[in-house]
């Protein structure tokens, strides 16, 4: 169904659309991301689109590629958050969504051929470490995991040395999570180019507001929609943008077979989320920065870690190639980890959770989970800055951090 429909750019009054990316194309993303993926403006019809609870359609005879038939396959209620995650990340095909982040990890894993070589961040988020090295395991790949900020050692482990071939993917995350290392995105899509790698960006933590992996040359960018792009802590997805329409094909076949289609309930919460992620991105991103340099000043605090810091080491290349620094800072306690448990005791402001991204300020100590690598200090804590008064955050952090 999805390639016929995508060759003809056609868009159905089923799915509630109107018109098909490029109508939107010359539009600033904090338009487009309030006006994409809508029906038509006919008397009497809805300004949103409809959420349609139904797995099945009705289809005789040879089904069409071009009519929904069966939700798992294609489920047309989530095309207009689709639409409007491809426009924001300046993809040429619409996102595919996924029912979690890590499924949308798992596809984009899957476009590498059998037995190639990937080359990943040995601090990317814990849960694609923990899927890359089981498929390495089971020998569906090969796995060269180094830290992504250091860009000469990640070129050298593109092209190949010790006997080892040419990578076949090179999987960036930047900033990384929770340690928010920076990774020169144009540099290393160019070095991964040319020895013919495919490159997949985690862009999660920045959200195309704050930067556009695309735009650097990159492949496919992923991301996990339980973050910034739902943006209220009450949903589980993922999404897959790729710039070639046969690894767009080969995603959303992946998903049909392995069943990791979303509810539609899940994609009305994502396109709600998204209408107001231009709004939360600016809050969140200035809070941060301005909680950042706060902290650093405060007695409690042995590091702070956030991109827009004169201290971190990725600063300049994040000025470059981000809008904003993001809303997830990390930072480390004088006290330890029995510091860092005692802080998330005693805020009233900062949710002691987990996950990022959310309209709720959120903290946690990391190595509070036995999953996280040895790599993160155990008084690492990390800070998902929110959309609520700055002023407040600060008072109840540095109230906490005094009690600690
Ligand atoms: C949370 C997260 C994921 C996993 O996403 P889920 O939606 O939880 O499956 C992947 N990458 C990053 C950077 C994340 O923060």
């Amino acid at each position: 169904m999805l390639a016929a429909r995508l060759a003809a750019g056609a868009t159905s009054k089923l799915e509630g659309m109107s018109h098909t990316r490029s109508f939107y194309a010359d539009l600033s993303p904090d338009t487009a991301v309030v006006a994409a993926g809508r029906p038509e403006w006919e008397q009497g019809e809805p300004v949103n689109p409809p959420v349609l609870l139904s797995s099945t359609f009705i289809s005789r005879g040879v089904p069409s590629e071009t009519e929904p038939s069966y939700s798992r396959y294609d489920n047309p209620s989530n095309h207009p958050a689709e639409q409007v995650i491809g426009l924001l990340e300046h993809g040429p095909c619409d996102a595919v969504l996924f029912a979690s982040g890590m499924a949308a990890i798992d596809a984009a894993l899957s476009l590498i051929p059998p037995g190639a070589r990937v080359v990943m961040p040995s601090h990317a988020y814990n849960g694609t470490l923990a899927l890359a090295r089981e498929l390495a395991a089971e020998g569906r790949f090969r796995l060269s995991a180094l830290p992504i900020d250091q860009t000469q050692d990640v070129i050298a482990a593109l092209a190949g040395s010790d006997g080892c071939a040419p990578a076949a993917m090179l999987w960036i995350e930047t900033p990384t999570n929770p340690l928010l290392e920076i990774a020169d995105g144009a540099a290393l899509v160019a070095a991964a180019h040319e020895v013919g790698a495919v490159v997949a960006v985690d862009n999660t933590i920045a959200t195309p507001f704050g930067q556009r992996p695309l735009d650097w040359g990159a492949d496919v960018v992923v991301h996990s929609a339980s973050k910034a792009l739902g943006g209220h802590s009450d949903l589980i997805l993922g999404a897959v943008v790729a710039m070639s329409p046969d690894d767009d094909l080969a995603l959303r076949d992946f998903r049909r077979v392995h069943g990791s289609t979303p509810s539609a309930f899940d994609g009305f919460l994502l396109l709600r989320g998204l209408r107001t992620l231009a709004l939360r991105n600016e809050r969140s991103n200035a809070s941060a920065a301005t909680l950042a340099r706060r902290l650093e000043a405060h007695p409690a605090v042995e590091k702070v870690i956030h991109p827009s810091l004169a201290s971190h080491p990725g600063n300049t290349i994040a000025k470059a190639q981000m809008t904003g620094f993001g809303s997830v800072i990390s930072i480390e306690l004088v006290g330890g980890a029995k510091a860092a448990d005692s802080l998330a005791a005693q805020t009233r402001s900062w949710a002691p959770a987990t996950s990022l991204g959310g309209v709720e300020s959120m903290l946690e100590r990391r190595r509070r989970w036995p999953g996280e690598f040895t790599d993160v200090p155990e008084s690492l804590v990390r800070l998902s800055v929110g959309i609520e008064n700055v002023d407040d955050l600060w008072e109840d952090l540095s109230q906490a951090l005094s009690r600690i």
